[in-house]
């Protein structure tokens, strides 16, 4: 049986902007299951980012309801949303967001060290990580000593490193050519197949086909496709 991950019922996000305001996520419904690959498909401007940070627990909708792993999250100060995102989420970024100063290891296990584990720990998991994404080889490379696409694999080791329930991508192959971001997502694949949940967002159509389940975004509100 599907297990609920996430439920969204009526969420809106209206933006206050002097005297304008602007509704750029309407009345939306999401539901996600353990296990489901969903690429949220979206032009610019259609609220992505927007619906994004609010899957992401980085802001609360200005009405709706959102449920998180059990947690009803629309409602919670910053700080109990920090400890939820914290708990509960992995985000891979377009622009990857690696510390240029720390090698490939080092920058995986800096979600360790926040959490406080053992230092002999940390190493093992994040070099576990790096060998899952295809990088044992390069655990002492700086991100400037890296292609791109092995930046990213840091990124993406990095956020699986804590265990979330949730890898959150938003554009994971925006800075990336083409056949380095087909080769992001037979990693993303290989998560999926092992039965990590992923939501991903994009704007490109051919980069969404990879999902299991699309849903498109658009004037602030979701239809879905089925694949
Ligand atoms: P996308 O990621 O699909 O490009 P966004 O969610 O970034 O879309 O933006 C959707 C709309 O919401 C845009 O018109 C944008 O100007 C507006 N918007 C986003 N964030 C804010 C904000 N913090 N304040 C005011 N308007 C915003």
């Amino acid at each position: 049986m599907n297990r609920q991950i996430l439920k969204m019922d009526q969420i809106t996000k209206t933006f206050h902007m002097g005297e304008e305001e602007q509704t750029v996520l309407n009345h939306i419904n999401l539901t996600v299951n353990i296990g489901d690959f969903v690429a949220i498909l979206g032009p610019s401007g259609s609220g992505k980012t927007t619906l994004m940070n609010i899957v992401g627990c980085l802001d609360t909708p200005t009405s709706g309801q959102y449920i998180l792993s059990n947690h009803q999250v629309d409602t919670l100060d910053e700080a109990k949303l920090a400890s939820i995102r914290n708990k509960e989420i992995g985000f891979v970024f377009q622009q990857f967001q690696l510390l240029p100063r720390l090698n490939a290891w080092q920058n995986v296990e800096l979600p360790l060290v926040y959490r406080g584990l053992p230092e002999k720990l940390r190493k093992e998991r994040a070099k576990e990580m790096l060998q899952k994404v295809g990088l044992a080889d390069k655990l002492r490379n700086r991100p400037n000593q890296l292609s791109g696409g092995q930046q990213q694999r840091v990124a993406i080791a990095r956020a699986m490193v804590t265990g979330p329930t949730i890898l959150l991508a938003d554009e994971p192959t925006g800075a990336l050519d083409q056949k380095t971001g087909q080769q992001i997502m037979k990693l993303f694949h290989e998560l999926h197949n092992e039965g990590k949940t992923i939501i991903m967002i994009t704007h490109d159509k051919e980069i969404a086909q990879h999902a299991s389940r699309i849903v498109h975004i658009l004037d602030g509100q979701l239809s879905e496709e089925c694949v």
